[in-house]
């Protein structure tokens, strides 16, 4: 199993030259390469195999920085075009400077090493870090993410590997949870979790900053304050909303040994419903399922994600007749079968904790 830590570090000025160098090489190549590949997908709709090698020539100053992030671009960028094919993910998209990206380096022969107070990277060398956890020794680094946020800190994301043991647990509690129009959940039983109301007031602070920074002249010294201002308020938004997403996360994995959740197709609801997508990427409805995911494994319990086309929503949870013309508007399931009424995300909840019931018992063929 793999464990990421995070930690902030405090690179030095040639550290940071270096850092800076190395982003900004990675984020050419994979434009590059990226180039190379949209004109073979438009020639052949096939994927181009192509790899950093091939560029060091005509490009020299790739051989400079560590070649191991390279690399690791190369296997981002496929993966990218893996998703693409996949049809769970738009066109893989280019790099701009604007935007936070890491490189990522392995570990070969001892190039990494976590020192009391320092951790010693290729290239870079020794280079301070603010360690706020220790590392459990049964673990083994994989590989190191180098980042910097656009408010000027720096960050290693540390992978580590390790064995565990996890023996299964048999199902006593399971819940259910649908992804609803005005709550974050609602789950099986009727109960409605709402969006963090906080988060929610950063959001409306965020989109009338956004609206000042378009009326000011760009280049401006104010103009660049905005854009600080507006950084520094989406990391503090990523940060609430990962403490959030942690938090209940931790309380949901603990308590059943089932989740089932909806399975979201988010390339065709940003066009079948723009609203809805934007409140699922805002409050990080996939990370949750990824954390989730996590936590209920590692306890050896399981998560459940729908078909896309399960029709949680248009299923009757009492006798299973399907409403085929069932409207967004509805927010009530009347089933003109068994004449049960119920809010509509309770019932997608409790058939989405009933169908991810049967698929475990299909998937362990009990
Ligand atoms: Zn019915």
């Amino acid at each position: 199993m793999n464990k990421a830590f995070k930690f902030r570090i405090y690179p030095n000025e040639s550290q940071k030259t270096l850092i800076h160098m190395t982003l900004g090489h990675n984020r050419f190549l994979w434009n590059k390469m990226l180039e190379d590949k949209q004109k073979q997908y438009e020639l052949d709709k096939t994927m181009l195999f192509n790899r950093p090698a091939q560029y060091k020539d005509t490009y020299p100053f790739l051989k400079v920085i560590d070649s191991l992030s390279l690399a690791n671009t190369q296997l981002n960028l496929e993966k990218a075009f893996k998703q693409f094919f996949n049809h769970k993910q738009d066109f893989p998209k280019f790099h701009s400077k604007k935007q936070d990206y890491g490189y990522t380096t392995n570990l070969v022969n001892n190039n990494i090493v976590l020192l009391k107070g320092y951790i010693k990277l290729p290239k870079l060398g020794e280079v301070k870090i603010k360690q706020h956890r220790a590392i459990p020794s049964d673990m083994s680094l994989k590989n190191v993410t180098v980042s910097k946020s656009s408010t000027g800190k720096y960050y290693v994301s540390i992978l580590y590997e390790y064995q565990k043991e996890i023996k299964r647990q048999e199902i006593k509690t399971s819940i259910g949870l649908d992804f609803s129009m005005n709550h974050f959940f609602v789950d099986d039983q009727g109960f409605k979790l709402d969006y963090p109301t906080d988060i929610q007031t950063d959001y409306n602070k965020l989109s009338i900053l956004q609206r000042s920074l378009s009326r000011r002249i760009q280049s401006s010294n104010n103009y660049h304050k905005k854009v600080l201002e507006i950084a520094l308020l989406h990391e503090r938004i990523r940060h609430k909303r990962d403490d959030f997403l942690h938090k209940l996360s931790n309380v949901i994995a603990k308590r059943y040994d089932l989740v089932s959740v909806e399975g979201l197709n988010l390339k065709d609801m940003s066009q079948t419903s723009p609203y809805y997508a934007k409140q699922i990427s805002r409050f990080g409805w996939t990370r949750f399922i990824s954390f989730l995911k996590y936590k209920l494994e590692t306890q050896g319990k399981t998560l459940m994600v729908m078909d896309e086309w399960y029709p949680s929503s248009k299923r009757c949870s009492c006798c299973g007749d399907i409403k085929t013309d069932l409207k967004l508007s509805e927010r009530v399931y009347h089933c003109s079968n068994c004449e049960l009424h119920l809010d509509r995300d309770h019932n997608a909840a409790i058939n989405i904790n009933k169908e991810g019931f049967r698929k475990y018992k299909l998937a362990f063929q009990l």
